[in-house]
């Protein structure tokens, strides 16, 4: 194995990574709840590393935007932290679920309150109380992403939006079943059109990489300006790597080592605390929702770098 010392930038490591990759056959099929995502081509493969500064690496299909889904539940959580602090965790637990991330059954055996921030009813209740505190949530998440990464042009996949919200019975039901034991303030409707806005984001791994940056460099946003404290960024990454890829989190952390979400749309971050971040994205998901070429790269970054909170 070559330390990550044998190495002056991760280009060839990322290339290294991607021929592998490619030699590998595809498995794994792209989401089929909604068609805008089922169309995707499971063999689609990009990879990005960003260090602090904002120098960013890629390979492969690296600057193709694609549908950020679940990974946009690290950045309200943080922008809704940001503002409300410790008191969201009286309305959104942080344990791993050990349950599928649009399961109910759990939700009425603890009362309403969502296990953790990252399955659908957690992320409703995040995404809920941004919303109040902000009066558009689907917005401010842009916004951020937009300044982070740099990308002006980054903006919703309204396809994909309108698709969400034609299948979202699962998702409505979530959010009536919150708010009838009181944990959402808004009408449920607002807060579903908020959320399908939200997961219909497109992205691309290099502008993921970079809006992830703020907890590499242990809250600091990419303009020097703190979103949060260096306990709360380290919350969020302790947040992900427990429950940040479905709930195969425990697989995830014992082959990877990082702190990680993956989305459905085949995306996944990664964080490296202090030292850089990544997204890697095909759309090709296993049984549990997570891309199979994205953790295989991940897998194959964490032994070539040696780099891994571990
Ligand atoms: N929009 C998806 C849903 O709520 C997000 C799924 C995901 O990426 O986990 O069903």
């Amino acid at each position: 194995m070559a330390s990550m010392s044998t190495w002056t930038t991760f280009q060839p490591i990322l290339e290294r990574i991607a021929e592998e990759i490619e030699r590998t056959p595809g498995s794994g099929r792209p989401a089929d709840y909604i068609p805008a995502l089922a169309a995707c081509d499971p063999r689609r493969f990009g990879m990005a590393v960003a260090e602090p500064d904002g120098t960013v690496y890629g390979v492969g299909d690296w600057r193709e935007p694609f549908s950020v889904q679940s990974i946009t539940k690290v950045f309200t959580l943080a922008l809704d932290l940001s503002r409300e602090g410790g008191a969201l965790w009286e309305h959104v637990g942080r344990e791993p679920s050990g349950n599928p991330f649009n399961s109910l059954v759990q939700l009425e055996y603890e009362n309403g309150i969502p296990r953790n921030p990252f399955i659908n009813a957690g992320a409703l209740v995040v995404t809920d109380r941004l919303h109040t505190r902000t009066g558009d949530a689907a917005g401010e998440l842009l916004a951020f992403l937009r300044a982070e990464s740099g990308n002006p042009d980054l903006t919703y996949d309204e396809e994909v939006a309108a698709s969400e919200a034609a299948h979202g019975d699962r998702n409505a039901a979530l959010g009536h079943f919150m708010a009838s034991y009181g944990n959402i303030d808004n009408p449920v409707p607002v807060l579903l059109e908020q959320y399908f806005r939200q997961c219909s984001v497109a992205a691309s791994c290099a502008d993921l990489a970079l809006a992830t940056g703020f907890l590499a460099r242990h809250g600091v946003r990419a303009d020097g300006t703190r979103l949060l404290s260096r306990s709360q960024a380290k919350q969020v990454n302790a947040v992900m790597l427990t429950c940040g890829t479905y709930d195969a989190a425990g697989e995830f952390a014992y082959r990877v080592g990082l702190p990680g979400k993956s989305g459905v749309g085949g995306g996944i971050i990664a964080v490296v605390p202090g030292h850089c971040t990544l997204c890697v994205w095909s759309p090709g998901l296993d049984e549990r929702g997570n891309s199979v070429a994205g953790v295989a790269a991940l897998d194959r970054f964490a032994t070539l770098t040696g780099l891994s909170v571990f």
